[in-house]
């Protein structure tokens, strides 16, 4: 199965992508992640895009484009994946298009994931990663905690500097310009199955697998 998930961010994208990934054993695929892995490691591609990431806003295309290209020849991804924050532009929405036919890979299903604007600032202004293993908690998941539940290193909580309150909203502004046009672009040409992602993450995990079932 190939899957986009579509979303404002913190909408639950990368959640929902790691359950779908564990339960159809398919790879999760998160340019978020890769993007601050390279940061962590402070590569070229890291340095490059510190400072865009920080300030919410997107990556050159021609960069992302390079990357998934690479990510989706891997032979893992040939089973399979499931693509968190890729793409985020038409640009890159044409590309990707352009790279499943060169790669015979077809029927991509896009789920897209809507909450309303408030719920969203909330849960990107309380939520916290751990700066060892990257994994992102809800407040309450971490609340007199002081080792990470995933990798159990101390004192690793910290708020992204993308998820800061005016950064967050730089970023729904370049999601509602830049990334919302792509849902018509798939509207227009496959298959969007529209989930609500209020509520706690299984009933929305249950509720995209009923859909994908249809
Ligand atoms: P995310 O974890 O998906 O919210 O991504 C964090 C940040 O990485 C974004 O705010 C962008 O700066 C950058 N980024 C991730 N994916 C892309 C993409 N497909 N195009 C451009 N920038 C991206």
């Amino acid at each position: 199965m190939r899957l986009i998930l579509f979303g404002a961010p913190g909408v639950g994208k990368g959640t929902q992508a790691k359950m779908l990934s564990s339960k159809l054993n398919i790879p999760h695929i998160s340019t978020g992640d890769i993007l601050r892995e390279s940061v962590k490691d402070q590569t070229v591609l890291g340095k490059k895009a510190q400072g865009i990431m920080n300030r919410g806003e997107l990556v050159p295309d021609d960069v992302m484009i390079g990357i998934i290209k690479i990510r989706l020849s891997k032979p893992d991804s040939q089973i399979g994946f499931i693509l968190d924050g890729f793409p985020r532009t038409e640009v890159q929405a044409q590309a990707l298009d352009d790279l499943l036919e060169e790669l015979k890979m077809n029927n991509v299903s896009v789920v897209n994931i809507v909450a309303d604007e408030t719920e969203i600032i909330n849960r990107l202004s309380s939520r916290r990663a751990c700066k060892e293993c990257g994994k992102i908690f809800t407040f309450d998941q971490i609340t007199g905690l002081d080792k990470c539940p995933n990798c159990g290193a101390e004192n690793s909580f910290y708020l992204r500097d993308d998820d800061k309150a005016d950064v967050i909203k730089k970023r729904l502004e370049i999601f509602k310009s830049s990334t919302l046009p792509v849902l018509n672009y798939y509207r227009n040409r496959g298959r969007v199955i529209t989930i609500n992602g209020i509520g706690n993450s299984k009933e929305v995990n249950d509720a995209i697998l009923r859909e994908l079932n249809n």
